[in-house]
């Protein structure tokens, strides 16, 4: 579909963005889409990890990073950050006993999803997330939860929503739902390919939208170009596609 060799990268967190809006949730999966490619074209002019083992899962399998990665930023890196940055760092800190393990890739039909749960354990994942909509951001955090719950293989998941005026938590853990997980990919496929019209967005939820500009381009413009279009024209912007025979 995408590259030329049927493949769509893409993230889980973008996939969860549906519950926010449709389109918001597209627009970034074209730009996810756009620096997977510049970034796989960089790691294949390295040559100092197998791409295959770090993006391309078999089917239906999951494959772990090989290459421990640093993550999260030490408390003189966050002085400068905003206080949603910091705020958001340190959540997550709380979830991550064991992050140095928990990226992975994952297939499902054109889809290959990079998957990084802010916690994960022997029997659980979870994700934290900072906002003062909890009830609209708690939608996007349980799909994104279901999601990892899924890939990962867990039994169930945790959603923690940290209030910074109120300075409240909420909590909520649900078994993973695979059919859940299933419905989330497919709705997502079908709205990347253009086979699903994106639903209309609550009005509010633009007024401070950071795609506003792109969204109004690709679906409200004069002279709109479509979807479709835009989205092939930010992968063309990565550059093409190298593909790795997973074989080899
Ligand atoms: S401007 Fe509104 S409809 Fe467009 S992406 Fe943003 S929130 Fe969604």
């Amino acid at each position: 579909m995408i590259g030329g060799k049927d493949v769509f990268y893409t993230g889980v967190s973008v996939i969860a963005e549906m519950y926010w809006c449709h389109k918001k949730a597209m627009l970034r999966a074209a730009e996810k889409a756009q620096m997977f490619a510049t970034w796989w074209r960089f790691m294949m002019s390295r040559k100092e990890v197998c791409p295959e083992e770090v993006a391309v899962a078999t089917k239906d399998r999951i494959i772990f990073h090989p290459h421990p990665r640093v993550f999260g930023e030490s408390p003189d890196e966050l002085k400068g950050k905003s206080k949603w940055i910091r705020l958001g760092t340190e959540g997550e800190a709380m979830f991550c006993p064991y992050r140095e393990e928990a990226e992975a890739a994952f297939s499902y039909k054109d889809l290959r999803i990079g998957a990084i749960p802010d916690g994960i354990g022997d029997d659980w994942v979870g994700e934290f997330k900072v906002t003062k909509l909890p009830r609209y951001t708690g939608a996007v955090a349980r799909c994104q939860a279901n999601l990892y719950a899924f890939i990962f293989q867990k039994p169930w998941y945790e959603v923690m929503l940290y209030h910074p005026i109120t300075e409240k938590y909420y909590t909520r853990q649900r078994e993973v739902d695979p059919d859940r997980a299933i419905d989330d990919l497919e709705k997502f496929l079908a709205l990347i390919k253009g086979e699903m019209e994106p639903w209309p967005c609550k009005e509010w939820k633009c007024k401070h939208c950071d795609h506003k500009k792109e969204c109004e381009s690709v679906w409200h413009g004069d002279n709109p170009s479509g979807w479709i279009e835009y989205r092939d024209w930010m992968i063309e912007l990565g550059g093409p596609l190298i593909y790795v025979d997973s074989k080899r």
